[in-house]
């Protein structure tokens, strides 16, 4: 009875084969010959294995649950790669429509383009009458005390500055012979016969975009939604590309060029807040004549020099 006791408390060892050889042999010696202690040990192993079985549907089932898991994560993963690359692949098409579109514009020899624009608090209305080499500039400003000043230029081109740096990305700087006509509340005054460097541009929306890598990359930096400016359907874009695709632009549907910037806040390096221009641009293209460049009758005007001194 002794024995019993000892080999039942080593029972639960001996299944799970923690004993030595001799308690082994000890025990085994012991269930031959003893029923109740068999019969203990058989119940005992029975548990056991039932309690292994349960532990090994138990796993099997978290394998299960962990392998859907895995599954559902690749879908989503999936998903989201497939939404990006359609999303990229449409905004590609858009750029490159726009792009295609405004090429017919942007060397137009007719146009004429009204810029306003809200700087600093002064806003200011520029128009650019474009008839092959000559250029009417318009600049009518209106200052916060609502000073109004109106400087016209006429100017015919003479030349290009040759190999800017900005000339792959920029329209490159042309240069003018000009004569310019400043109209306060107060004084008229004509400066005449100016050479000047400048560019005159339609604007296209997305200057420097001509290969596929910048389109590309354009594409994925940019937002692009349908937005509508003026009761007129187009695109609004905003990115990270450039400085104006960064502040944002709306862009028309038909001709692929800018008709508004957004205002945006920037700080110069004096640390003082400024405002980089928000603008809206109206274009009208093959209605600009000779009867623009019509110069006002100079006894009119003050003569000054460039150096603004007053000539006899
Ligand atoms: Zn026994």
């Amino acid at each position: 009875m002794k024995e019993c006791k000892v080999v039942q408390d080593l029972l639960p060892n001996y299944i799970e084969n923690l004993t030595n050889e001799e308690t082994n042999k000890f025990i085994e010696e012991h269930l031959k010959n003893c029923e109740q202690c068999k019969k203990i040990y058989d119940n005992m192993k029975k548990d056991l294995n039932v309690d292994n079985k349960t532990k090994e549907k138990k796993k099997v089932k978290f394998l299960k649950k962990y392998r859907n898991k895995l599954r559902v994560l690749e879908i989503i993963l999936l998903i989201i790669v497939v939404a990006f690359v359609i999303n990229t692949g449409r905004k590609m098409y858009i750029i490159a429509d726009l792009n295609n579109k405004s090429e017919e514009y942007v060397n137009s020899e007719n146009y004429h383009r009204i810029t306003y624009s809200l700087d600093n608090g002064n806003y200011t209305k520029s128009e650019i009458f474009s008839l092959g080499d000559k250029k009417k500039l318009i600049i009518t400003t209106m200052t916060e005390d609502a000073r109004k000043q109106v400087i016209t230029i006429y100017a015919t081109k003479t030349g290009t500055v040759p190999d800017t740096k900005y000339a792959t990305t920029y329209p490159p700087t042309e240069i003018y012979k000009q004569n310019m006509y400043k109209e306060t509340e107060t004084e008229k005054i004509a400066i005449l016969d100016l050479e000047i460097g400048m560019s005159v541009d339609v604007q296209k929306a997305f200057w420097g975009v001509d290969n596929t890598k910048d389109l590309i990359l354009t594409a994925i930096t940019s937002s692009i939604n349908k937005a509508t400016f003026n009761g007129e359907e187009c695109y609004y874009v905003s990115g990270t590309q450039n400085i104006l695709l960064n502040t944002g632009m709306y862009v028309d549907k038909d001709t692929g060029l800018m008709i508004a910037t957004m205002a945006s806040e920037y700080e110069n390096p004096d640390g003082e807040k400024g405002r980089i221009a928000g603008a809206e641009y109206k274009y009208e293209f093959g209605a600009v004549t000779e009867d623009d460049f019509v110069e006002p009758d100079i006894n009119d005007y003050t003569i000054q020099d460039a150096n603004n001194n007053i000539s006899e």
